[in-house]
């Protein structure tokens, strides 16, 4: 049996095939089911379904083989106890938070989000919930803002661009010690450079639009269960889910409440995609991260430059935890121009990267944080986000190393 990450993921659709006596006729992918109902031969079968009471499929917008497929493989990845995709990762986001929070409820949050999830946050706050924001990288601003209404905290485990790190294995600790849901977002890592349920996460969400699928082709979005939480003690478990093993209720919930009545469901063709782009994730991540560090060495050591934000770097403040605990550093690199030096030239004048927004592609992407990004929010907020005027970030792709080495030399050439 395969043990690396790799041997497992590359293997495992055509092994669940087998497993299940070659249904897909031991296709080495999971074929792609495009049906939107599925039928039975007799009606006790599909009563059965609809009941929970046998496995099956009977409506696309739930479930389709292809799609759980998936899942299982990522659950397989994150060593969860179930997992639910969904179309993007702002839906997986989305579903979770709506499907598990009433009017009256409190999150903590870290204060250094995707700005998508931010923003989401904040729409939160119409429904009456609050949310605090808060520098995550102590686990004390965590439990100084701990309130009686407490029931969530989310972090992301490396943050974009300023690659700030939460204090993840302290913030794990407490939530157990207090029984509160944690949930990591583990896009930036991917689950080849961090294990979330090392960290004691309950839930785990990954954009799989980012490294999972890696070509900038697809989108998607997961959320998965390390099996962790004790759902039991969870006040806001509806009665008809409080059924079978309590380690699912929480999914069942997510499932029944958002991915059916809210309908953010992940198409069986964009399942395919991430499956086999998947396959080659680690490979991708290990040249992506390997570029990104001597890229910031280089950068690092340039007198145009004026700061670096890159866990590889000594003077970032979580070096050292990411030398621990992260396989690598991250393939997400910003930098702080020189006062003096022309943002808008230096960009022009790179050949490799593109401008365009997103990350985790096979690409290398550049953009200024404040013209874009952050242009809508204003200076003030920029300011306390740390956002300076001159940020660029940089997400690493798969080129030859050498060859974005040279492309950034030139560029930053008088
Ligand atoms: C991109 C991203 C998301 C949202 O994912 P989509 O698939 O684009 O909806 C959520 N969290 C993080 C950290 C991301 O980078």
């Amino acid at each position: 049996m395969a043990k690396g990450f790799t041997s497992k993921l590359v293997h495992f659709q055509y092994q669940q095939d087998n497993q299940a006596n070659n249904q897909s006729f031991g296709s080495i992918h999971t074929p792609i089911y495009n049906s939107v109902p599925y039928g039975y031969q007799s009606v006790e079968d599909i009563m059965d379904v609809f009941q929970g009471k046998t496995k099956g499929h009977a409506y696309a917008r739930q479930s389709t083989p292809t799609t759980d497929s998936l899942q299982n493989l990522l659950t397989m990845l994150d060593d969860a106890f179930g997992a639910l995709t969904f179309a993007t990762g702002m839906a997986a986001i989305s579903a979770t938070f709506l499907s598990l929070l009433k009017q009256g409820d409190h999150i903590i949050c870290s204060k250094f989000l995707f700005g998508n999830s931010y923003s989401f946050f904040t729409t939160l706050e119409n429904f009456g919930i609050t949310v605090s924001f808060v520098d995550t990288a102590d686990v004390n601003a965590v439990k100084a803002a701990t309130v009686k209404q407490t029931k969530i905290v989310f972090v992301e485990t490396l943050a974009n661009p300023g690659t700030q790190i939460p204090d993840l294995l302290n913030i794990g600790d407490y939530c157990e010690e207090k029984g509160l849901l944690y949930i990591v977002d583990n896009t930036m890592t991917s689950s080849y450079l961090f294990s979330a349920k090392a960290a004691k996460a309950h839930l785990i969400i990954t954009s799989l639009s980012k490294y999972t699928s890696g070509h900038g082709h697809v989108l998607g979005g997961c959320v998965s269960d390390t099996g962790l939480f004790n759902w039991e003690n969870y006040p806001h478990i509806f009665e008809n889910y409080r059924t079978g093993n309590s380690k699912g209720w929480g999914l069942q919930q997510i499932k029944k409440k958002s991915l059916r009545d809210m309908g953010g469901t992940l198409s069986s063709d964009s399942a395919y995609q991430i499956a086999v782009a998947s396959e080659t994730m680690a490979l991708r991540m290990d040249r992506q991260c390997e570029s990104a560090n001597k890229l910031a060495a280089l950068l690092d050591a340039h007198p145009k430059i004026k700061k670096v934000y890159h866990p590889s770097l000594e003077s970032h403040a979580q070096h050292e935890f990411a030398k621990k605990h992260f396989k690598h550093f991250g393939a997400i690199l910003s930098f702080d121009l020189e006062d003096d030096v022309e943002l808008v030239e230096i960009i022009n004048k790179l050949n490799i990267a593109i401008n365009a927004t997103h990350l985790g592609d096979n690409r290398t992407l550049i953009l200024p944080m404040a013209p874009t990004i952050f242009y809508e929010m204003g200076a003030q907020n920029r300011k306390t986000m740390g956002i300076g005027d001159k940020m660029i970030r940089c997400t690493i792709g798969i080129e030859d190393t050498q060859d974005l080495l040279d492309d950034f030399t030139q560029a930053l050439q008088d």
